[in-house]
């Protein structure tokens, strides 16, 4: 897909010169590397699933080693052929391109440009490529096919010998060895009409640019598209006014007709010495440009605000939506171990590091760069939702008098919280009801805390306690204990989970009669079982810890 930078993805050392090679000519691309075998800048540990995600979220794959590999890892994926990114194998070495997969999504382009890198010649094996040596099914960024099918058969033609005239300007096929005759019953048009005849290679140029009030409707927008002769595939996008930003009727309207969305100042639009109008009423006015548009050229988009959870370190456990939020990001804002945590980030991206308790300020922050139209991303250790940013960007939001604010689009994408990352090491040990309790004082009394621990103790909940201890709050931790062992037995297992998913993290087991605050600190989750948690020796010498999904009230 357009814009997504390729994953370069590699099994072991021996690849990683190539590898790096290649990513010094692909801009934004990133080394993936096999944990434990070769240090890439993100590591993964199945390969398998790890391509088939990437290969789901339409990345364009370069894998360093056996193109059978490839095919069988993608085998399971490959029915849609309109929806393949470019999945392309590299020997190890470098020696050898082949690109394997996603033919109408650049994978011959990349191939080239691969192989130039590497001074080899690439394994192109598509025919029409071969011929003219370029791929007339993948018209460079800015033109669209008009119908893949009916090009499919053109280019047969073209295949079998027959001349063709060009019309309209496609200075990529200037260089194509075609069969030219002005005269020839073949055609490639280049042409934002959606009329042709028979003979036609048809491409549009995305030259159509759709101005739009806010109460514009797609319908409107389709039956002047129409009227003008001019094809869907020939729109470049909506363009509105910026005081328009904040209607979200607008979003919609670029939504249902799956076109960008860009703002400007003036109602007549800086493009039109070039751009002429070609139809106008009803909210909107179509402009036809000499040439393909670069939409973010002329606008602002509206801003976007993703407050997205890490998870707890380790990057397989980054959820892809949010990898792909951090992807498309300009500016990159949290506490700055986390932000350094969301990376490895690209040069354009800018990074706003600060300190963990700016919480609200850092959340206005983010919305004035939202609203002047970046795309921003909050980051959050684990889920955002638990102890984290997402409240605290609702909390400005809520109170916020700036209607641009509002305006801006707004995510919540989840992580992996630290309870379940620890517990799942653990076995199950928050199989059954549970609770998750901040022990930190800062933003609520101590008296509230003491009195919930009573209530969940009584209720008989496991446990999961947060920000157990802090080098400002050294004893909050013993005076819990000294609640917890007044309402429960000392043998009541307890876990802790220390820098889960990170470098040296782990767990440790103990009891609530034995657990001490020195074992303990700010980056440890402790889990304390309920009267029904049990623990029994794994085969490796270590044991499994779990709370049962039965409840017996005898065992009281
Ligand atoms: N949003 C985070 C929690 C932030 S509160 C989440 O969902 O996980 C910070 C507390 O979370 C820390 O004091 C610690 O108790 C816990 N924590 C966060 N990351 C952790 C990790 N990798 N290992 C163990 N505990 C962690």
């Amino acid at each position: 897909m357009e814009g997504l930078s390729p994953a370069i993805v590699i099994l072991g050392p021996g690849a990683l010169a190539t590898a790096r090679r290649l990513q010094a000519g692909l801009p934004g691309s990133l080394v993936h590397g096999l944990t434990g075998r070769v240090e890439g800048d993100v590591s993964y540990s199945a390969f398998g699933d790890h391509l088939r995600d990437l290969y789901r979220q339409q990345r364009p794959l370069v894998v360093l080693c056996a193109a059978g590999i490839v095919i069988r890892t993608l085998a399971p994926l490959l029915d849609d052929k309109t929806a393949e990114p470019p999945v392309l194998a590299v020997a190890e070495d470098g020696s050898a391109v082949v690109p394997l997969l996603g033919g109408l999504a650049g994978a011959n382009r990349l191939a080239r440009q691969l192989s130039t890198l590497l001074d080899v010649a690439p394994a192109i094996t598509t025919s029409g490529e071969l011929r003219f040596g370029t791929c007339l099914l993948d018209p460079p960024v800015g033109y669209a096919l008009a119908d893949v099918d009916v090009a499919k058969h053109r280019v047969a033609d073209l295949l079998a010998g027959e001349p063709v005239r060009i019309e309209g300007e496609a200075p990529w096929l200037d260089e194509v060895p075609l069969a030219r005759d002005p005269a020839a019953r073949q055609r490639i048009l280049v042409s934002p009409l959606a009329s042709t005849d028979d003979h036609t290679l048809l491409i549009h140029p995305r030259a159509v640019l759709v101005a739009v009030r806010a109460d514009a409707s797609a319908a409107t927008v389709s039956e002047r598209l129409a009227r003008a002769g001019y094809a869907p595939g020939a729109m470049a996008g909506l363009l509105a006014r910026a005081e328009d930003m904040t209607d979200l009727r607008l979003a919609a309207l670029a939504d249902a007709l799956s076109l960008p969305l860009r703002f400007v100042n003036n109602t007549t639009p800086e493009f039109a010495g070039q751009a002429v109008m070609r139809a106008q009423g009803e909210g909107v006015a179509l402009y036809l440009h000499p040439a393909p548009l670069e939409i973010d050229r002329l606008g602002q988009r509206r801003g976007r605000l993703s407050v997205v959870g890490l998870g707890p370190g380790a990057a397989d456990l980054l959820a892809p939506v949010v990898r792909r939020a951090l992807d498309q990001a300009q500016d990159v804002l949290g506490y700055a171990t986390y932000v350094k945590m969301a990376g490895p980030l690209r040069p354009d991206q800018l990074t706003h590091a600060s300190d963990n308790r700016e919480e609200l300020q850092r959340a206005r922050h983010a919305f004035e760069l939202a609203a002047s139209g970046r795309q921003v991303v909050m980051v959050s250790s684990g889920d955002p939702g638990v102890f984290a940013m997402a409240a605290a960007v609702l909390e400005v939001l809520e109170g916020a008098d700036d209607p641009r604010w509002a305006a801006v689009e707004l995510e919540i994408l989840p992580g992996i919280t630290a309870a379940m990352a620890s517990a799942a090491l653990a076995g199950a040990p928050l199989g059954h009801d549970f609770c998750l309790i901040s022990l930190s004082d800062n933003l609520k009394p101590w008296s509230v805390i003491e009195q919930r621990l009573r209530q969940a103790a009584a209720a008989d909940l496991a446990m999961a306690f947060y920000n157990p201890i802090s080098k400002a709050r050294p004893h909050q931790l013993d005076r819990a204990l000294d609640v917890l062992r007044s309402c429960r037995p000392a043998l009541t297992p307890v876990i802790l989970g220390r820098d889960v998913g990170r470098p040296g993290g782990g767990l440790e087991y103990t009891s609530l009669g034995a657990l001490r605050s020195e074992m303990v600190d700010s980056r440890t989750l402790v889990i304390l079982g309920s009267s029904h948690t049990r623990r029994f020796p794994r085969a490796d010498g270590g044991e499994w810890v779990y709370t049962p999904r039965w409840y017996d009230t005898e065992l009281l």
